[in-house]
């Protein structure tokens, strides 16, 4: 026991909270930019058992955030790199990894080994699907989200406190600009998956140890603004209307995830020309024969191309916030067009065979 010494003369978690700890099971959902602090930190602190679920492949345009990984990794899951990585460096930890996409199948069979959940996801599909299996499960949700120099931290926990769904009760109408697209600094999740790691350990103690009760981010949404140097919290009340209130939450109030694999398994044919509205570098890396071009950014400021006129579309970016946000846009323009929201490495994934997708890790 010595290397957990420091934790252990806390007060606050003495041997009796580190046993707690390695009796503990935690899930990481996303091997991404938070999910990389948050491991390091859950194996480094003896969590029991961590679980790293991830289905998307290294790019090298993680490598400034996601920290673990190095250029040999690039093209390797990330979930199976991280055990990998640290399976031969840390003999007390179990290190599991689930080398796909959390989707309401796969998030049913794995969830419910697990005493908490954290969100290291970068999509509102993927939270939508992260919380609602928590409040069927009854599990606490260590939510997670960073964009250009703000995070947020909070714990959903149905039973607890609020939901996810009681903060953002749905997909938002306003631009929201994923990291692909709005950018990110490369240390920003270190700090932001560092206080979810914190919160996971707060939690297991209060879960499962006697004794003084450590405050937590449940009910609350902490936020850091690192350009300004400020952070703040605030309360974020349970929303009477929202569905983790109802009495008998079911397995069919679970949101059906629309992103990675899933947009290829659940989108069946693509409906008439496919509209990539993603910036151009993305499309130089990678992008669907026969595809249309037109980058939302040249939308927004009301450039829309006559090719478009009459046609049926599909649109795609990398999460579907984007080719959502496109759709309202035309519409707006008077385009009366049957528009589908997918993510474009659903069909690179089709094209390829493989499972190179991002929709998970941010
Ligand atoms: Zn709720």
């Amino acid at each position: 026991m010595k290397r957990y010494q420091r934790q252990i003369l806390l007060s606050e978690i003495g041997a009796s909270g580190q046993q707690t700890l390695l009796s503990s099971k935690a899930l990481i959902v996303g091997a991404g930019g938070l999910g990389h602090p948050v491991f390091q930190y859950l194996v480094a602190m003896g969590v029991g058992q961590v679980g790293i679920m991830d289905g998307d492949v290294v790019d090298e345009s993680n490598l400034h955030r996601q920290v673990l990984f190095s250029a040999g990794d690039i093209g390797k899951n990330k979930a199976d790199c991280l055990k990998d990585l640290f399976s031969c460096r840390d003999e007390v930890t179990k290190i599991v990894s689930y080398p796909y996409f959390a989707n309401k199948k796969t998030a049913l069979e794995v969830f419910p080994d697990y005493d908490i959940i954290v969100d290291g996801t970068d999509n509102f599909q993927a939270k939508f699907l992260i919380n609602d299996v928590c409040c069927f499960l009854k599990k606490p949700m260590v939510f997670g989200s960073i964009s250009q120099f703000e995070g947020q931290v909070s714990v959903f926990w149905k039973g607890h406190g609020p939901c996810y769904r009681c903060l953002v009760p749905d997909v938002p109408k306003a631009r929201i600009r994923s990291c692909a697209e709005a950018g990110v600094v490369g240390a920003l999740p270190g700090a932001i998956g560092s206080v979810q790691s914190l919160e996971v350990l707060k939690i297991l103690l209060n879960m499962k140890t006697e004794g003084r009760k450590l405050p937590t981010l449940t009910g609350k949404l902490q936020v850091f603004d690192f350009l300004e140097g400020s952070a703040r919290t605030l309360t974020v009340p349970i929303r009477p209307s929202c569905r983790c209130q109802k009495s008998a939450f079911s397995v069919s109030d679970i949101s059906e995830v629309e992103v990675g694999h899933e947009a290829c398994s659940m989108g069946g044919e693509i409906k008439g020309l496919l509209l990539d509205v993603r910036e151009p570098e993305e499309w130089d890396a990678f992008h669907v024969e026969g595809s249309f071009h037109w980058p939302l950014s040249r939308m927004e400021v009301g450039e829309i191309p006559n090719e478009l006129l009459g046609k049926r579309l599909t649109a795609v970016c990398v999460s579907g916030s984007r080719a959502a946000r496109a759709a309202d846009i035309l519409d707006e323009h008077g385009f009366a067009i049957g528009f589908t929201r997918r993510s474009i490495y659903g069909f690179e994934n089709w094209n390829q065979q493989k499972g190179a997708t991002d929709a998970n890790g941010i």
